[in-house]
């Protein structure tokens, strides 16, 4: 056996109204809807994958949509900007759909020498379009309007914003077995060789900055890839040696999860790719039906009135 962390397998956030998360994320980011379900703590309320055609690990950016939730702040102990990586060439397309679509964008900028561009969802949650020095491999889910040469990707980089980074920095490092590529001024990236795509994190010091408030807008919790059960349980004990503590692992019926809070006051999980987004739908039908786990099918009618009508 070889574990190893396969970068980033999902990030979670909170949205506000449903329709306008689910409009947004596939039809002016052009993602696929990979799975309509719900919050399996809270199964009044939808939980919503967003990715590529299969939601591979990499590319999935998953929400629960309160339609009453008050907008949250970013600020230290969080994940505070989501990056895709997009093809070079392409923020023209975007920042001509940014302002067909009335979406808030800054002009592009570089770090560590790869074009950015900062845009907004409709909730206030910062993302970025991030141009990668190799080109990425992964192929892309297209649209009508959102064809192959400007597609994303998936995931490039999450940024931490912290306090202080060093005890975060050790996870990573002496943990995950990622390694420090570049500094510049107090951003610093580390990155895993293990995959070609969403293998960067990028850890921002700010001692000074006031703690984020996880509410509407804001990052919920960010997840890192591992192949299986055995290898998720192998990384869960290295975590109870360092005298963290990684919950119980726990079945979210597409894959298996182990959460902790890193020290930096990051929520961080660890998923496994399996059993993946075809276990209850098949690939051409993903995000069609509402898709319910076990415990809560009894209750399938009520919550169907309950929940609003997303299309
Ligand atoms: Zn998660």
């Amino acid at each position: 056996m070889d574990p190893r962390i396969l970068g980033l397998h999902h990030v979670t956030a909170i949205a506000g109204n449903a329709q306008r998360n689910h409009d947004f994320y596939t039809r002016v980011l052009g993602l696929r809807f990979v799975k309509k379900t719900v919050n399996f703590d809270d199964p009044g309320t939808y939980h919503f994958y967003f990715g590529d055609e299969r939601g591979s690990a990499g590319t999935i950016l998953t929400f629960f949509p309160w339609a009453h939730i008050t907008p949250g702040r970013r600020g230290t102990g969080q994940a505070t900007e989501i990056g895709y990586s997009v093809p070079a060439g392409s923020f023209d397309f975007w920042m001509e759909r940014f302002n067909a679509h009335g979406v808030t964008y800054n002009k592009p900028s570089e770090k560590f020498g790869e074009p950015y561009l900062t845009f907004l969802d409709p909730d206030g949650l910062k993302l970025e379009l991030i141009v990668p020095k190799t080109d990425d491999p992964r192929t892309p889910w297209t649209t009508p309007e959102v064809g192959a040469d400007v597609a994303t990707r998936g995931f490039h980089t999450v940024t931490l914003t912290l306090a202080s980074a060093k005890a975060t920095a050790e996870i990573l490092t002496d943990v995950f077995g990622y390694t420090l590529l570049e500094q510049h001024v107090n951003r610093s990236r580390y990155v895993t060789d293990t995959v070609q795509g969403a293998a960067c994190i990028d850890l921002v010091e700010v001692p000074g900055e006031a703690a984020s408030i996880t509410a509407g807008g804001l990052v919920h919790h960010i997840a890192f890839r591992v192949k299986d059960d055995e290898a998720e349980l192998y990384f869960r004990k290295l975590l109870l040696e360092r005298g963290l503590q990684p919950t119980p692992q726990i079945d979210r019926d597409y894959f298996h999860s182990v959460y902790f809070r890193e020290p930096g006051g990051v929520l961080f999980e660890i998923a496994t790719e399996n059993p993946g987004f075809t276990v209850d739908e098949p690939l051409d039908e993903l995000g069609t039906h509402l898709m319910l786990p076990r415990q809560h099918e009894p209750r399938r009618a009520l919550l169907e009135t309950r929940l609003p009508q997303i299309g």
